[in-house]
Parts: C-alpha cells; structure tokens; sequence
C-alpha cells in the first residue's frame, strides 16, 4: 500500500512540521451498497497534522498537546464510526476531528479502502484531501454532525459562513489585550477589569504583563497614563471580544469626550491569533500598536516572541519603538506569586 507524497504546508513563509501516523486500520462501515453496510470491510487512513511550533510556547508542550496517539485514536473513530456513503466523506470527517486539536493549522488526510468492490483487479482505491483552518468553511464553531447539511457542511452550496469577525474560532485562539487608563486608581481599575474578563464565559485571562508608567500622546494637558497588556485564551470570536471589552470600559465609566483624552479605562483588542481584520468598528492587529511604546513595551515583557501576521516580532518592535515617555513601575503585576502567571492575582481586601 503506497501513500501519496506529502507536500509541505506554508504558512506565512514557513513550513509548518509535520505529525504523521500512517496506515491506522479499521473495520468500517462506509459504501453505497447494503453489504458494505452490513458486514463491513477494511478501511485505512493516513493522516499528517501540519502544527504551528513557532506560535506554541515551547516545543514540548506542542508535542504534548499533539500527540499521535489522539491523531490515531479520532481517525479510527471516524473510520470505525457512523457509516458514510462517500470516502469523501469519511475523509472529511477525520480532517475536522483532527482540525478540532489545538495547534494543528492543516492536516492531510488519505483514506483507503484496498477491498472496494470493483469488477477488475485493483490493488487500492483512497481518496486524499488537504483541509485548514481557513479552507472553506473549518473557520467556524462547527462540529462534527452538528454541520451536516448547514452552512458548515462541506458538501452543501448553501449561505456562506458569517464574515470573519464574528466567526468563532474552531479552536482557542490566543488573544492580547492592552489596558491603559489616567483617572482615578488605575491600578485597582485594571485588576478589576482582569476578573471582569476572566468571569466572561469564553475568555480565560492567561498571564500578566509588567505595568508601567507612561507619557500622554496628543490630546489635552492630562496625568500619565498606566499601561499593561494581558493574553487571553478565548473561544469567542474577534467582535464579541471586542464588544466584552468594551462592556467592561463602560462599566468602569469611560466616557468618551475626545480623542487621546483622560479615561479611566480603556481597552484595546491589539492581537487576535493570526488574524487580520480591516472592518469599520474592528482593525486587527490594532493599528497603532505597533508604533505605541507604551503598548509595545508592556507586551514586550509579556510575549516578546509573539508574532504579528505581517511577520514583526513584538521584542524587535519594541526594540525599534524605544522607551521614551515608558517607564517600569512594577515588573509583577499584579502582586502574585510569580511573574506572569497564568492566573490572575486575586484581588486584594
Ligand atoms: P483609542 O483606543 O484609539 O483611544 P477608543 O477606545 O475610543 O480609541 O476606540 C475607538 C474605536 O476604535 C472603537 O469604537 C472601536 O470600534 C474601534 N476599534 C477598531 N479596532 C479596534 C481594536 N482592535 N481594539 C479596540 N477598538 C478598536
Ligand atoms: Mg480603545
């Protein structure tokens, strides 16, 4: 049994590393005739799982989080499974169940059926595909057979997806958020507005960055602004988030009287996974973050390996930007036992 040469998987620029478990054999169920359905046949699969190690944060733990014992295990429950017409299908099927697996950006998946029943001799039939996470239709909350004839189903012709703003992720996506504010006590403000977040179903505030101090830009005579920059884990898709944060700056009352004025809190979507928007309400990455010392130094101390989908690294453009107007105030923050835990401080009294 042969298996197709695998081609590499490019993703901005980079060939992603492969995870592959080949010839995973199954008695399956699948054809469009009534003895294929009942007694069953030989099914194989192979399957590579295209990772992304650049964004995890160390190799290890992708190797753990995928592992080929989950790849084997979801193919051969989509291939042993609910029985399909089409290898296609089935085809299909194991591309989402693997897709579904955190840090896997692509995956090709080959099926074989070697005991087809077809009039000649024949050594094998497969069928191989290659699916992403933006291919089609995956960039959305679909699940397997809960898609089956929706907008989420490969096979149907129907409406497309919901424009990618508010496409939930099919996986947690790793967002950073900036936090900054002038009025009042700043510091207790942002520490609210981390539980505020965490409390959010669907957002998971991850790590802390060190709080400075900083320059106003522009607008009126004002006092200097606190800046952080938190990561989140989210499975909400990029408007919600923005609408979350949002809600917690009213709730904090920011009023917005005029541009780069004071504000008790403001909250800016500044990353969002690899994606890159450009709608009128969200711009992602956020615009000026890449120029803004007080964001970029924050983040810095955060996520300095971090990169944006036009390929910068937040430690060289914090590097370039410089520190002028930004200074350290505390390198942990809030008080917790270590720097940039994953869990926020509790609040204090
Ligand atoms: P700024 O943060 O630049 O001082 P505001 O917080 O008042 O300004 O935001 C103005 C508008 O920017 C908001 O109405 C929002 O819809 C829009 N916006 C666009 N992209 C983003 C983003 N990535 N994060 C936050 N707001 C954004
Ligand atoms: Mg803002």
């Amino acid at each position: 049994m042969t298996t197709p040469a695998i081609t590499p998987y490019v993703k901005d620029g980079i060939e992603l590393d492969q995870i592959i478990v080949q010839g995973i054999r199954v008695t399956g169920f699948h054809g469009v005739y009534a003895p294929e359905k009942e007694s069953g046949q030989l099914f194989l699969a192979d399957v590579v799982a295209h990772v992304s190690t650049r964004t995890a944060a160390d190799k290890d733990e992708l190797a753990r989080t995928v592992n080929y014992s989950d790849i084997a295990d979801r193919t051969a429950e989509v291939l042993g499974g609910d029985p399909s017409d089409l290898l296609e299908t089935v085809a299909e099927h194991i591309a989402r169940a693997i897709l579904e697996m955190e840090g896997v950006q692509a995956v090709d998946v080959v099926v074989h059926k070697p005991q087809a029943p077809l009039h000649v001799e024949f050594r094998d039939v497969m069928v191989k595909i290659r699916r992403d996470l933006r291919s089609g239709t995956l960039w959305a909350g679909k699940r397997i057979g809960s898609s089956a004839g929706g907008a989420g189903d490969p096979y149907s012709s129907g409406p497309r997806e919901a424009e990618p703003a508010d496409a939930e992720p099919i996986q947690p996506v790793t967002g950073y958020l900036g936090l900054g504010g002038n009025i009042g006590d700043v510091d207790a403000t942002f520490r609210e507005a981390l539980w505020e977040l965490h409390r959010i179903p669907g957002i998971e505030v991850r790590r802390v960055s060190s709080l400075f101090r900083t320059r106003p830009i522009g607008g009126p005579e004002q006092p200097d602004f606190l800046n952080a920059v938190i990561e989140v884990q989210t499975s909400l898709a990029p408007r919600a988030l923005l609408a979350a944060c949002q809600g917690i700056e009213v709730v904090h009352g920011r009023e917005r009287h005029e541009p780069n004025g004071p504000r008790t809190l403001d909250l800016d979507l500044l990353a969002y996974g690899d994606v890159s928007l450009d709608e009128p309400d969200l711009v992602v990455p956020h615009p000026r973050a890449a120029e803004r010392a007080f964001v970029l130094q924050p983040w810095a101390t955060l996520a300095p390996d971090h990169v944006l989908p036009g390929g910068e690294r937040i430690g060289d453009l914090a590097a370039e930007v410089g520190t002028d107007g930004v200074e350290l105030v505390a390198a942990r923050w809030p008080a917790s036992p270590e720097p940039a835990s994953p869990e926020p401080a509790a609040p204090q009294g």
